[in-house]
């Protein structure tokens, strides 16, 4: 290991627990040694090795403009020469939570925090609040931060109460969580059954994209609201990632089911570390010091995240970016569709709007079993084959691959070009 980047790998290995601040960026499931970044702009990175890829992880989602967009970069600069922490409100404040408000339907009131670790974790403590029951009910491959009620698995059964899915997540923790297959609506149901009375909230990614991109089938979201309705449980949507990606109003607005809490993350924070959480003002008004229900930050509403987020914002109002998105998306997906049909590779490619993701898989991918059932072998060596042709794809077949507004045609065309040569190399 010569090159820069091998060496920083090898250095941050003695440092950092796996050489990386958060386990995915390691590439273990492809294999390999990662790149350290230098520097990114618009679709692209530059790595201390000095190559050059086109981006589609985009900071896990976290950019919908690219790198250092230079509208959100002057915003950042400014805001930062203003002081950049005060621990007391700021105008920016106001007008970032009047622009959620107006943008995301169920939003009446909204709470700003640093991660979607963290806004997750604050709804889950509102709903049991407000309902005053403790169990909460996710879906397998749907992941909503790191916290330890949330980090649970299933069991065997159909809904199951959950077991720890990581060392240090005690069996208590777990066991107020339960956890159904994605898109079985029996599953809730019959949770709902047996336990209804005392589930305070579902919580859900209503587009699954931390298994591989998982739509919800028709109906699905409204029978979960209808469940929920039925049994005085709130509806929690994770929107971390569909916020202001989906669409400006996030997967409620294009889905037409309006949850009682939503969490928002990645593009709202404009590239910062900035996240939120709100929704019903009677739930939301239990929140301290408006309610008794605790929840604080040092750092919550931080002047410059705000100011990138707002910038961020702007931008989604101004350029109205998503059918554009879309259409490239559609573009993208059909032509990689074919890429790897005409190899004879058996794919399935799941796409809601922009967000897609590639399984090689015989049949459709539903839920975590048919994500699994994913030849992950197959997509590590297209990882590297894209990666030798200068194409960062999501490390991992359980991510989603992100578009932007600065991927246009030339990188559109350039990722197909390279998909149909690696989808010969990798049958
Ligand atoms: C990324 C993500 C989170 C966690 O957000 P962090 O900012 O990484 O803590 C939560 N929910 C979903 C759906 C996510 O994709």
């Amino acid at each position: 290991m010569t090159e820069p980047s091998g060496e920083l790998f090898e250095r941050a290995g003695g440092l950092i627990p796996g050489g990386v601040n958060s386990p995915v960026r390691a590439f273990k499931a492809v294999g390999g040694t990662p790149f350290f970044v230098a520097s990114g702009s618009g679709a692209y990175l530059q790595d201390v090795d000095g190559r050059r890829y086109l981006d589609f992880v985009q900071s896990w989602g976290a950019l919908l403009f690219g790198h250092a967009r230079p509208e959100i970069v002057r915003e950042v600069t400014r805001a930062a020469a203003s002081g950049t922490t005060f621990g007391a409100p700021t105008e920016g404040e106001v007008r970032l939570a009047e622009r959620i408000v107006d943008a995301v339907p169920g939003v009446e009131m909204v709470r700003l925090v640093s991660s979607g670790t963290e806004a997750a974790m604050s709804a889950v403590r509102l709903a049991r609040g407000f309902t005053g029951r403790a169990k909460v009910l996710k879906f397998e491959g749907c992941y909503h931060g790191h916290t330890d009620g949330l980090l649970a698995r299933a069991g065997s059964g159909v809904a199951t109460f959950g077991v720890p899915d990581s060392p240090g997540v005690t069996g208590a923790a777990a066991a107020d969580t339960l956890v159904a297959p994605f898109n079985d609506v029996e599953a809730v149901r019959e949770a709902f059954v047996s336990l209804g009375e005392e589930i305070a909230c579902v919580i859900v990614e209503p587009v699954a994209a931390n298994m591989g991109v998982v739509p919800p089938d028709t109906g699905y979201l409204q029978s979960l609201r209808d469940l929920c309705d039925g049994h005085g449980s709130l509806l929690v949507f994770d929107e971390v990632i569909t916020g202001f990606r989906l669409a400006r109003g996030g997967a409620q607005e294009l889905y037409g089911v309006i949850p009682d809490l939503t969490c928002l993350g990645k593009v709202m924070g404009g590239g910062f570390p900035s996240a939120a959480f709100g929704g019903r003002r009677d739930v939301m008004e239990l929140l301290a010091p408006a309610g008794p229900v605790y929840q604080a930050g040092t750092l919550s509403g931080n002047p410059v995240a705000v100011a990138a987020g707002l910038a961020a914002l702007d931008l989604i109002d101004r350029l109205d970016p998503f059918s554009d998105l879309r259409h490239r998306a559609e573009r993208l997906v059909e032509g990689l569709g074919k890429a790897f049909e005409s190899a004879g590779l058996p794919v399935a490619i799941n796409r809601a709007e922009s967000l897609f993701s590639v399984f090689f898989s015989e049949g459709p991918v539903r839920d975590l079993a048919g994500a699994r059932g994913a030849d992950h072998q197959r997509y590590a060596r297209l990882f590297h084959g894209m990666l030798d042709a200068g194409v960062y794809l999501p490390p991992s077949g359980y991510e989603a691959w992100f578009l932007g507004t600065a991927h246009g045609e030339e990188e559109i065309e350039r990722t197909v070009e390279a998909a149909e040569a690696a989808a010969r190399a990798i049958g």
